[in-house]
């Protein structure tokens, strides 16, 4: 059964419609990518996904149930955003814990064992204690990713999550999203991106997408070799 099922959904800011009808399947465990250009409405899909903005018409399904109208907190969403956007007056320890407080019956032992299981996935434990301002960016965005890992979400949403950091610290956050899936079973993972390495790397399959419509669907290999289009060809870097 698909994790995340889409089934012509449309989203229309005023007169102005920005998705126009997309159709998308996200297995269980999946990697998905998705890119294309500035403006095609990426953000805009994920931010329907997680029930941020609502849709204007079609059907959105999680494990095969209609979640058209379910509130962001109930949809087992973790959404990690380009600017890690931290508690300033936070230690690194309360970011994490912070989320789990709110729920309900979580006793201060579980909280613990939760916050250091996913610092210690994300090597950031001696930093626990720190401030956010006490962090380099690379540290920073890993404490975000773990504030969602805390809430052992289902499906974790990415938009853009390495594009403030610099080259080398691109390469070693990268790997660590690429573990962190590995290692959590059955979790699935949608990540939009502008760097074609961090698609081809991480993605079991790549949705490109262009104004608001999906132009293909497919594996890197299978965009690498066979794009429909020169518009794929020239986000997958192939060269038709
Ligand atoms: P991407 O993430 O692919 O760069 P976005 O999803 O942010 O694209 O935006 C897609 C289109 O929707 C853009 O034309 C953008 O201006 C428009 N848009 C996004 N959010 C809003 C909003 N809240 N109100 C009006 N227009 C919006
Ligand atoms: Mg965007």
């Amino acid at each position: 059964m698909a994790s995340i099922e889409l089934r012509n959904i449309r989203k229309a800011f005023g007169a102005v419609e920005v998705i126009k009808g997309v159709d998308l399947e996200v297995r269980k465990g999946e990697f998905m990518v998705f890119v294309g250009p500035s403006g095609c409405g990426k953000s805009t899909l994920l931010r329907l996904i997680s029930g941020l903005e609502d849709i204007t018409s079609g059907e959105m399904l999680f494990d095969g149930k209609v979640v058209n109208a379910l509130a962001p907190s109930k949809r087992g969403i973790a959404m990690v955003f380009q600017s890690y956007a931290l508690y300033p007056h936070m230690t690194v320890y309360d970011n994490m814990a912070f989320g789990l407080t709110l729920e309900k019956g979580q006793t201060k032992d579980a909280i613990r064992q939760r916050v250091e299981k996913a610092a210690e996935m994300l090597q950031i434990t001696p930093y626990l204690d720190r401030l956010p301002k006490q962090l380099s960016g690379g540290q920073r965005q890993r404490v975000a990713i773990g504030r969602a890992i805390t809430r052992d979400p289902k499906v974790f949403l990415f938009d853009e999550p390495l594009s403030n950091l610099d080259a080398a610290l691109r390469v070693a956050t990268r790997i660590e999203i690429a573990k962190l899936h590995e290692e959590m079973d059955n979790v699935t993972m949608i990540y939009v991106t502008h760097d074609q390495v961090e698609a081809m790397t991480l993605a079991d399959r790549i949705c490109v997408l262009r104004d608001g419509l999906i132009e293909q669907v497919g594996s890197p290999m299978e965009l690498y070799e066979k794009p429909n289009s020169v518009f794929v060809a020239g986000f997958i870097g192939s060269p038709k």
